[in-house]
């Protein structure tokens, strides 16, 4: 089993979304594994797992992610993270990682995962950041003897809550030659606050490596400050909660009159983009305050407002999804048509912690692609 969906047709023009260039911006290495990888590497580990067949382990993943408790969300983790301890583990996982992207018509992807998490079994962080490399570019070579191209950069994520973030900075810098675009970090939100890891931001500020953070997830615009502020992230992780900093004043049938609070200005206003992952976003509730279903998201009244909006993945696993469905769901959810879904592959591109040139290629290709669609 692998999590690549059906054939995805555009509603109304019959389009199919596979075959559109799509660029990924947030996507968990650790969340994106395939169910018959993770039975295999946990065999050669002996590690017992709730079920050893991958459709079924497959549904146990998706399962406990909408189980609607965060204690069940996270043993996924546990067990994804426990068969990547290994230079075959990290490898094997990034290569196939880069497949599943390549068959989902991504033609770039930012991958972002935690090296700390993976030095279980003796592995350094610099071997760890290796192994992921070594299987990337595996996997560059597998999608291009497919006859398509993809490229990908490595986010080097440090963990919230731990006391990290310097090393870990310091760990991407190292590597920003060798596969690496930029910085994240990841885990708990809430009470975890951007500055906790100030040092970080500040080595990576005099090295200008690009941070993104996740932030707007479990918290409010509050935290979303301190990402802009203290972290000087040039995207936001998420950033859906940004919208609790709109005040919708009234609206009649054709429009809706808004107040931008000082967030949400600027982020608009610098085009700061937000990487938004719809299913993740219900599944983690961080939409709450709007609803819970897809057409209580604010994701189309960002789009409507002018925010750089993306549309990502997050965690392939655990949501079932891929980037293909994640637009089919908005286009179903809000009427998008091609161009919308050019827009925000647009946003993307123009969003990637890559050169300038590289960006603009991207741009290219993605116009060419829609183009021919
Ligand atoms: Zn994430």
């Amino acid at each position: 089993m692998n999590v690549i969906p059906e054939e995805y047709l555009l509603s109304g023009g019959g389009t199919s979304i596979n075959a559109l260039p799509k660029v990924s911006l947030h996507d968990h290495l650790d969340g994106g594994l395939r169910p018959q990888t993770i039975i295999e590497l946990a065999d050669s580990i002996g590690l017992d797992l709730p079920a050893t067949d991958a459709a079924q382990l497959g549904s146990w993943f998706e399962n406990q992610s909408n189980s609607g408790s965060l204690v069940e969300y996270l043993k996924t983790f546990d067990i994804t993270t426990a068969v990547m301890q290994t230079h075959e583990g990290l490898s094997r996982v990034a290569r196939e990682f880069v497949e599943d992207l390549g068959r989902d018509g991504v033609i770039y992807g930012e991958i972002r995962w935690a090296p700390e998490q993976h030095l279980g079994r003796g592995l350094t962080l610099d071997e760890a950041v290796e192994a992921v490399q070594e299987g990337i570019e595996a996997g560059i070579d597998d999608v291009a003897q497919s006859g398509s191209s993809i490229r990908i950069g490595q986010l080097v994520t440090a963990m919230r809550h731990a006391n990290r973030g310097l090393e870990i900075a310091e760990l991407a810098v190292r590597h920003r030659d060798d596969g690496v675009a930029g910085f994240d970090i990841a885990g708990a939100e809430l009470g975890f606050p951007a500055r906790n890891h100030l040092a970080a931001f500040d080595y990576l500020a005099k090295e200008f490596l690009p941070v993104t953070v996740h932030a707007g997830e479990a918290d409010g615009p509050g935290s979303i400050r301190g990402a802009l502020f203290d972290g000087r992230a040039l995207r936001l992780g998420h950033g859906v909660r940004l919208a609790e900093d709109i005040t919708i004043e009234r609206e009649d049938d054709d429009n809706t009159y808004v107040t931008l609070g000082p967030v949400a200005q600027w982020v608009r206003d610098r085009e700061i983009a937000l990487e938004l992952s719809p299913s993740s976003n219900l599944q983690t509730g961080a939409i709450a305050a709007w609803g819970d279903d897809l057409l209580d998201h604010p994701f189309d009244l960002l789009y409507q407002l002018g925010f750089r909006v993306t549309v990502n993945t997050d965690n392939r696993l655990m949501s079932n999804t891929s980037l293909t469905q994640e637009l089919a769901l908005l286009s179903d959810a809000f009427g998008y048509d091609l161009d919308d879904l050019e827009t925000f592959q647009l946003n993307a591109a123009a969003a990637s912690f890559q050169p300038l040139e590289d960006r603009e290629e991207l741009a290219d290709a993605i116009i060419a692609g829609f183009q021919e669609a």
